[in-house]
């Protein structure tokens, strides 16, 4: 660890420890899955807790976007994408396990959404989806809480005065007694740096997939449902590991085709129209990461076209870069990182082992060190 780093850490306060004092302050940037889970357990355990997020929102990779459209009725019309992670799967063991789970369950904020999958498939897929939008589960999680959204942290400062967050230079927010940091490993990484280089370069070693993602609403193609038959909604990236069966279409370069108005809690669209969410591959979207927008848009709508397999006709179109979509390493029994001296602590899917679950895993890793007596 560099030098300036060490003596920073002698001049701060003694972290004997936070539960000496009556109420910790703790900054947590971040307003995704893991970022909302930390602000939750802490508040309950007393600490005062303020969260940064650079998004308009809160929710991180659980997004849904709204977009206005014309329908061919001439009529404005809005139509819900959820375009990040479409469902989450949990293992059945650990069912129990996620209080906030059994809760969030309970109030109605998640419901369940059994998929559909190709006729050689057994059964369908169980997931959870969050209601009515994806970022829904967060906003129930954070109710309550100081969030501040549109603030990019792009600078940490440590002093005796605690921990100081800044934005383009200016104080976004200190005198935190501690801090996490819940936000994906790369962007990690640049504001660890200063504080633990070695952090740093394991956050840098994470590995990421990026995800081209195709947002349409077209007319319904034939065929049940709206759908043409052996063309079911399917639930992306619902993996072994996480229980449930993935159910990968036959239509590269498309890795899942979902289509979004049979959705729970997400409102049909007038009849004969369908909206669609459809993710690129990793070995498509590696390919043509690149690649401009007005480039990858018409090349996924012809992949679309091709799995359903009839002419559509377009209402709307629209893609989407993930960079940092999912984690694609080797799950680590070490589910977060916490540094007691400095206050320091890192959490995320990534550390977790990747998903919905792997962001819960690494949350609650994280916030049982800090509490720790
Ligand atoms: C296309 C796609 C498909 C997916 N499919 C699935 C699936 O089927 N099943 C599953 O379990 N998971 C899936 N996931 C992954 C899942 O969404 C994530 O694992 C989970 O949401 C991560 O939560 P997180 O809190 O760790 O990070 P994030 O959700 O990324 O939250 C991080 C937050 O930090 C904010 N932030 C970043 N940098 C800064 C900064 N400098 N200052 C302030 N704020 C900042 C971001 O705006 C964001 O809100 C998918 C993701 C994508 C993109």
């Amino acid at each position: 660890m560099a030098f300036a780093a060490q003596s920073e850490r002698l001049a701060f306060f003694s972290t004997a420890s936070f539960h000496h004092m009556p109420s910790p302050s703790v900054a947590i940037v971040g307003a995704g899955l893991s970022g909302a889970l930390c602000a939750q357990r802490l508040s309950q355990a007393g600490w005062r807790v303020q969260v940064f997020d650079k998004s308009r929102g809160v929710g991180g990779r659980m997004a849904t976007r709204r977009v206005g459209f014309i329908g061919p009725d001439g009529v404005d019309r809005i139509a819900l994408f959820d375009h990040g992670a479409p469902a989450f799967a949990w293992p059945e063991p650990s069912l129990n396990d996620a209080t906030w789970l059994q809760n969030a369950r309970a109030a109605g904020v998640i419901a369940p959404w059994v998929t559909s999958v190709p006729s050689h498939e057994p059964v369908g897929a169980m997931a959870w989806v969050p209601t009515p939008d994806m970022p829904a589960l967060c906003r129930w999680l954070l109710q309550g809480q100081a969030v501040q959204t549109l603030c990019t942290i792009d600078g940490l400062q440590r002093s005796g005065r605690g921990w100081r967050l800044t934005r383009s230079g200016q104080t976004a927010g200190e005198g935190f007694d501690a801090l996490v940091v819940a936000i994906p490993p790369a962007q990690a990484a640049l504001l660890l740096n200063p504080h633990r280089s070695d952090w740093a370069q394991e956050a840098q070693h994470q590995a990421m997939s990026p995800c081209w993602t195709l947002m349409a609403v077209t007319d319904a193609p034939e065929g049940p449902e709206g759908l043409m038959p052996g063309q079911a909604p399917m639930a992306a990236g619902l993996d072994q590991r996480q229980g449930v069966q993935a159910a990968a279409p036959s239509h590269p370069p498309l890795a899942s085709i979902i289509r979004q108005d049979t959705k729970p809690g997400r409102g049909a669209l007038p009849r004969g129209m369908a909206a669609w969410v459809a993710h690129a591959n990793l070995r498509w979207t590696q390919d043509h990461l690149e690649e401009a927008p007005e480039v990858v848009l018409p090349l996924l709508q012809g992949a679309l076209q091709a799995a359903l397999g009839s002419e559509l006709r377009w209402h709307h179109a629209a893609v989407h870069r993930w960079r940092y979509a999912q984690f694609e390493g080797t799950a680590q029994p070490r589910k977060c990182l916490w540094d007691q001296d400095l206050g320091l602590g890192v959490c995320g899917d990534a550390w977790g082992g990747g998903g919905v679950w792997g962001a819960s895993a690494s949350a609650s890793a994280l916030c049982s060190m800090m509490l720790r007596r």
